[in-house]
């Protein structure tokens, strides 16, 4: 992974209409994340591409470096975490999605056909219906993946307080034995956790982590391959269950908003590619324009059932992961979010037997009895905890990011990433029975909170907050953090619990199983906010604004705060899964601002770490600053490969056969043979081409296609579209021309040369493109431009 090697374009002289396709080595079309020892291409190769300054892709290193200067504290964690998966670049593994519609004739006609107001009512009304499928399903499936939890959880603790209380209580064995309860403890994680591993590493990989990283890259305009599958969805809830079941440090919040994204991209498309099975609905929404807005809508839908937040979760959506968005957008979205909530809320009331509707969502942080107050002499300690979540939070994500290079570097078996998910579980197990050992927090039962109250080494009448901390669910945990009445724990007991909550989270997140950040990173905070609290009541009693529960919640969006970097959505999801009043809003933005503010300073947040740790080409809100002052001609590409309006099948095979790109300028007015300046007239993708040669879509065979052609033929592969190995193109079709007229998008992105960057760059961000073709005075093409070149350059 040392060696960068230059993507390389045929010249079009080169393209030589008699040669078969000469056999390209895969490192033909290499880029490389890495910049060491850059080595030119070698010179003579069979199909003697000449390298080309503009047509390679530079390193992802390149991208990340800022002219800030290097002693700038995210650069070091920046390049090192980019140059770890040099194999995403080096497959050309990340396309682009096709946001910009393509207007070709077959979609003009289809639209004149169409243009009338009730066709247009129907289809909206059609959009409404498949969001409110997407709100219903998916708090189907957040019960789906919750109620097996909430039961296996309860098998497993009840099985442990059992056994704890059999062993090791006073009255029944004075030694106190906890090796018995501690190694059915270690069964009870790793059988869990080993299986839900295993299902991730060896079925669907992409399941890995929280999900949040792949759908904002979807949703930024990046085609991440099985994302949104329908296995990938099965693996991701098994794989949650397992390994909360298991007792990892992690929750189902983030996987939730996968598992909605999954859901839209499944009902919006009206067919299941797995299945092979097409219903034959929802075919005007089959490209990735709709799909993305369902999507959006999907992901909202999952945040909103995992928190019971409609608002938060339309507005999780909005600030994470839509990179396009408009009013009917947020409309849609929001109406998902509240069917989600809704649905689950009847679901799961119903399962608990319809006592009260209270389960609006998974992550039922319980409501303040009391509620919040606040004075404003507190704002400081506020933006003290929110400037203490940054700091910590930044040290947690530069940690974890160093861990995971570790990983990446010597992890790389299967069997040994489900080896490290069965270690990490026996080391959560095994620090959890140390600190219930050795720390002795005997509490008078009574006003326990938990479910499972365990006597160990305590009196009669008494249980162990230590081990009451563990032994329930994170979620439970949080919340017993946010209400416990004060005095619940000691000094040491939260210290000790903060510091290796802390220490387990960081090596958690990463491993090979289906698990979010957010409980675990809420928990940590949870725990340091109650103990400063307690703290500073300890040293001044007579504080008595410093409600250890207020603290808690401060602590969780702080922390929150400097890992995840959410701002607006985070505060609502709070309160509205707390319950907090209107007034307590204003506490936790300052907090919350606070934090991100003093994170960025040092490190970016989590999820686009993992996004540039997996190099995936996400484009970031701004140009990147070193592109400042650039033009288009400093970014594009050329020499560009083009297509004539008419052109020959077999020039068009070999092209495709030759290089990876997907767009391809389509010129007229050629001089000689040389496409590579000829006018600029359309865009035709790569997609588009392989299914005119599938389907001989020849201009000397028109008549026996003209009458049947439409925009579904291309729509009906559409998303797994033919690779050019499925084509074959036998000699008596070689002299066959194929007309782009009807095909190509015939108002591609044009812009000049001298245009300057940050102006292209914002056209090409707003409209959401794929290429911008870049011409001169004359129309003729003199470059492209892709996502990659605002990147990699
Ligand atoms: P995407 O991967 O975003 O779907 P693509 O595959 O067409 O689009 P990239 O992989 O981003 O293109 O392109 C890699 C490099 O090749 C970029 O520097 C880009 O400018 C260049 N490039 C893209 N299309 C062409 C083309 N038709 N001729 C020459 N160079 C091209």
């Amino acid at each position: 992974a040392s060696s960068f090697v230059p993507l390389q374009n045929p010249k079009e002289s080169e393209i030589n209409d008699d040669d078969e396709p000469p056999a390209l080595s895969p490192s033909d079309f290499e880029p490389s994340c890495s910049t060491n020892n850059p080595q030119p291409q070698q010179a003579g190769s069979s199909s003697t591409l000449v390298a080309s300054e503009n047509t390679s892709v530079r390193s992802a290193n390149a991208l990340l470096e800022n002219p800030e200067g290097r002693n700038h504290p995210t650069f070091y964690l920046r390049s090192r975490s980019a140059a770890i998966n040099t194999a995403a670049l080096k497959d050309d593994v990340y396309e682009s999605l096709d946001y910009d519609v393509c207007d070709n004739v077959l979609f003009k006609e289809e639209q004149k056909r169409t243009d009338n107001a009730r066709f247009n009512i129907k289809k909206d009304i059609l959009r409404w219906i498949i969001f409110i499928q997407i709100g219903v399903v998916t708090a189907l499936i957040a019960c789906v993946i919750d109620i097996p939890i909430e039961e296996l959880s309860a098998v497993k603790y009840t099985f442990l307080k059992d056994s704890v209380d059999n062993n090791v209580a006073v009255n029944l064995n004075p030694n106190g034995n906890l090796v018995i309860p501690y190694l059915y403890w270690i069964l009870m994680s790793i059988i869990p956790v080993i299986l839900g591993a295993a299902l991730v590493t060896y079925v669907e990989p992409i399941t890995a982590g929280s999900g949040m990283p792949q759908v904002k890259s979807y949703l930024n305009g990046v085609k991440i391959p099985r994302i949104v599958r329908i296995k990938t969805l099965a693996v991701k809830a098994v794989g949650v269950v397992t390994a909360v079941v298991g007792g990892l440090v992690g929750g189902k919040e983030g996987p939730m908003a996968h598992a909605g994204a999954v859901v839209a991209a499944g009902i919006s498309q009206g067919k299941s590619t797995t299945f092979v099975k097409d219903f034959r609905v929802f075919r005007a929404f089959r490209d990735d324009h709709e799909k993305r807005d369902f999507v959006l809508g999907g992901a909202a839908a999952g945040v909103a059932a995992a928190f019971g937040s409609p608002i938060g979760g339309m507005l999780f959506s909005l600030e994470e992961a839509a990179s396009f968005w408009n009013q009917n957008l947020i409309w849609r979205t929001l109406v998902a979010s509240i069917i989600s909530s809704f649905t689950l809320n009847i679901v799961l009331s119903a399962y608990h037997g319809l006592h009260n509707f209270t389960f609006t969502g998974l992550f039922n942080l319980g409501k303040f009895e009391q509620p919040l107050k606040f004075e404003y002499f507190e704002l400081p300690i506020f933006m003290l905890f929110g400037v203490t979540g940054g700091l910590l939070g930044a040290m947690w994500n530069s940690y974890n990011t160093h861990i995971n290079r570790f990983r990446a570097r010597f992890v790389k078996f299967k069997f040994a990433r489900i080896i490290e998910a069965a270690l990490v579980a026996i080391i959560g197990v095994t620090l959890a029975c140390i600190m219930i050992f050795f720390i002795n927090d005997c509490r008078p039962l009574g006003n326990d909170p938990t479910d499972y109250p365990v006597q160990l080494f305590c009196e009669d009448n008494e249980y162990n907050a230590m081990a009451a901390l563990w032994f329930q669910t994170p979620e439970a945990t949080v919340r017993s953090l946010f209400h416990d009445p004060p005095g619940s724990h000691k000094i040491l007991t939260l210290t000790v619990f903060t510091l290796v909550y802390f220490f387990l989270a960081c090596i958690t997140f990463g491993l090979n199983v289906s698990l979010g950040i957010f409980i675990p990173t809420g928990l940590v905070g949870a725990a340091w906010g109650r103990l400063v609290a307690m703290i500073i009541f300890y040293i001044f009693p007579e504080a008595t604004f410093l409600n250890p529960g207020k603290y808690a919640l401060i602590g969780a969006a702080a922390n929150l705060g400097g890992v995840l970097r959410m701002t607006i959505s985070l505060s609502v999801i709070l309160m509205e899964t707390t319950g907090a009043e209107t007034s307590f809003f204003f506490p936790l933005i300052v907090t919350l601002i606070s934090a991100k503010w003093v994170g960025d300073y040092f490190t970016e947040g989590i999820y686009d770490i993992q996004i540039k740790m997996s190099c995936v080409p996400v484009l970031p809100w701004e140009l990147l600053p070193k592109y400042k002052g650039h033009k288009a001609s400093q970014l594009m590409s050329s020499p560009v490969i083009c297509i004539k309006k008419i052109d020959s099948a077999k020039y068009i095979y070999k092209i495709l056969r030759r290089c990876k790109h997907n767009g391809f300028p389509v010129v007229e007015d050629v001089e000689g043979n040389n496409r590579e300046n000829g006018r600029v007239c359309g865009i035709v993708l790569r997609s588009q081409l392989i299914v005119i040669l599938l389907n001989a879509l020849y201009e000397e065979k028109k008549r026996f296609w003209e009458k049947e052609i439409s925009i579904e033929t291309f729509r009906n592969v559409y998303p797994r579209y033919p690779s050019i190995d499925s084509v074959r193109l036998p000699n008596e079709k070689q002299n066959y021309t194929v007309n782009l007229e009807i095909f190509m998008n015939p108002s591609p992105v044009r812009v000049s040369e001298c245009d300057s960057a940050s102006k292209i760059f914002k056209k090409f961000r707003a409209l959401g493109l794929r290429h911008m073709i870049v011409i001169n005075r004359e129309n003729r093409v003199v470059g492209i431009i892709t996502r990659k070149d605002f990147l990699y350059k």
